[in-house]
């Protein structure tokens, strides 16, 4: 059972002395690619080591999978990443510090789930209505004791990246600005953009999604090996997106699950233990089930799918409490992402590892998916960025 030694079961295993702990003295360029989680945690380093770089991000904002929604509610919503897999004591582990007391304010997520037959389960209705009052409560009170999950209260990871990284290190990034092409033939490193403007670096920090990688957007010159190539098509990075929408009242539990061939699926009170009186349901769909929403032809009518799913369980509540107030963000088919997280613990370390290796030590690799220290997520994806700019900036 891999997955019991990933994200919160895993702090042990965050290392002890991250890139933070030390000090470097490089005098080259060091041009880093996205201004996601682990691109800026990998920017903070260079930038308090007085280094020279640069921060290319495709798209027009910083934080990647990271991204806040602050005019449906009265508190941020998150849009991408939202929970804490992990103790909180891994957000002071993140800023270098120890001590498990965390000065963000945080929840538990022990939420209580409900299976719903018209989500799919009809053949056990029945039985998921009995278990639902009774032995699910039980089980999941286990769950969460063994495999604990937070969330911010009143703020959001993307908060908490903008504060603790991007603050520092925005003033080095340039947007709209996609890689296609990285050259590193020659002595220094040609990095391309879309326009054609050649950047040259004496290394190179790549952080774009595995999703990116997949599609071939960024064309390395030479080809990346063959291995790399396996490495990188093995891991698999489902297609997703996050709906969330506003209502005038709460007619619903605090997650419904529903079937899911592959991913998952679910309705969820994204309000969960805040300080507010707004009822804010997130539906949150990866995998197989987006097929059900990709086929419509617009936003509006995925609105109405979910509103239509909502009602057929609660009577029509769902269209009457709709503000006609939402928010979709489709990680799946945004050009900069092209999917939604990987299941780390599905893979093994020397895969991973391989994912890592860099190219003639002046291309290196950072992200979600280079995680080495079981941390998951944002987590993984920082401590990546701290792992592979310290191998950068020692030659390693
Ligand atoms: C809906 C959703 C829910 C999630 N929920 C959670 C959760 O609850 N908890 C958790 O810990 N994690 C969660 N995750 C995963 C988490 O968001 C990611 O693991 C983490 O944000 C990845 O950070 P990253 O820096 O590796 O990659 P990214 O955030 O993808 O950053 C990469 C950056 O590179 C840029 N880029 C891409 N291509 C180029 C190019 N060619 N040139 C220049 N720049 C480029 C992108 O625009 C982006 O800014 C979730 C993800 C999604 C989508």
């Amino acid at each position: 059972m891999k997955v019991f030694r990933w994200g919160s079961r895993a702090l042990d295993m965050f290392p002890e002395d991250t890139a933070l702990h030390k000090t470097y003295s490089y005098e080259g360029k060091v041009i880093v690619i996205g201004a996601g989680a682990s691109g800026l945690a990998a920017a903070k380093i260079l930038q308090t080591n007085n280094i020279d770089y640069l921060v290319l991000e495709a798209s027009n904002r910083y934080g990647g999978r990271l991204k806040e929604n602050k005019t449906l509610a009265d508190f941020p919503i998150d849009l991408g990443a939202e929970w804490i897999h992990h103790l909180p004591a891994v957000l002071n582990r993140l800023k270098g510090k120890s001590g498990d007391l965390v000065e963000e304010e945080t929840v538990p997520y022990n939420a209580f789930y409900k299976f719903d037959k018209d989500f799919g389960y009809s053949s056990y209705g029945k039985i998921f209505t009995w278990i639902n009052s009774s032995l699910l409560r039980l089980l999941f009170f286990f769950r969460f004791k063994f495999f604990p999950e937070f969330k911010f209260k009143n703020s959001s990871w993307f908060n908490f990246l903008d504060r603790n990284f991007a603050e520092e290190v925005k003033h080095k990034i340039e947007f709209n600005s996609p890689v296609t092409k990285i050259n590193y033939s020659e002595d220094k490193v040609d990095v391309i953009t879309r326009s054609g403007k050649v950047y040259k670096a004496d290394k190179v920090l790549v952080t774009v999604s595995i999703g990116i990688l997949k599609s071939d957007y960024i064309s390395f010159i030479p080809d990346i090996s063959k291995e790399k190539k396996d490495a990188i098509e093995s891991i698999v990075f489902m297609p997703g997106f996050k709906l969330v929408m506003k209502f005038s009242e709460k007619f619903y539990p605090d997650i419904i699950m529903c079937k899911a061939k592959t991913g998952e699926k679910e309705y969820y009170d994204m309000a969960f233990k805040k300080e507010t009186e707004t009822h804010i349901l997130g539906l949150l769909v990866q995998g197989s089930s987006v097929e059900d929403f990709y086929c419509l032809e617009s936003e509006e009518h995925i609105v109405l799918k979910a509103l239509e799913e909502l009602d057929q369980i609660y009577e029509g509540k769902a269209s009457k409490a709709f503000t006609g107030e939402y928010a979709l963000e489709d990680w799946g088919r945004h050009e900069f992402t092209l999917g939604t997280w990987i299941e780390s613990f599905q893979y093994n370390q020397s895969l991973i590892q391989t994912l890592n290796e860099p190219l003639n030590g002046k291309v290196f690799f950072a992200g979600e998916v280079n995680d080495l220290n079981h941390q998951l997520g944002v987590p993984g994806a920082i401590v990546s960025g701290y792992h592979s700019i310290d191998k950068l900036l020692t030659n390693l």
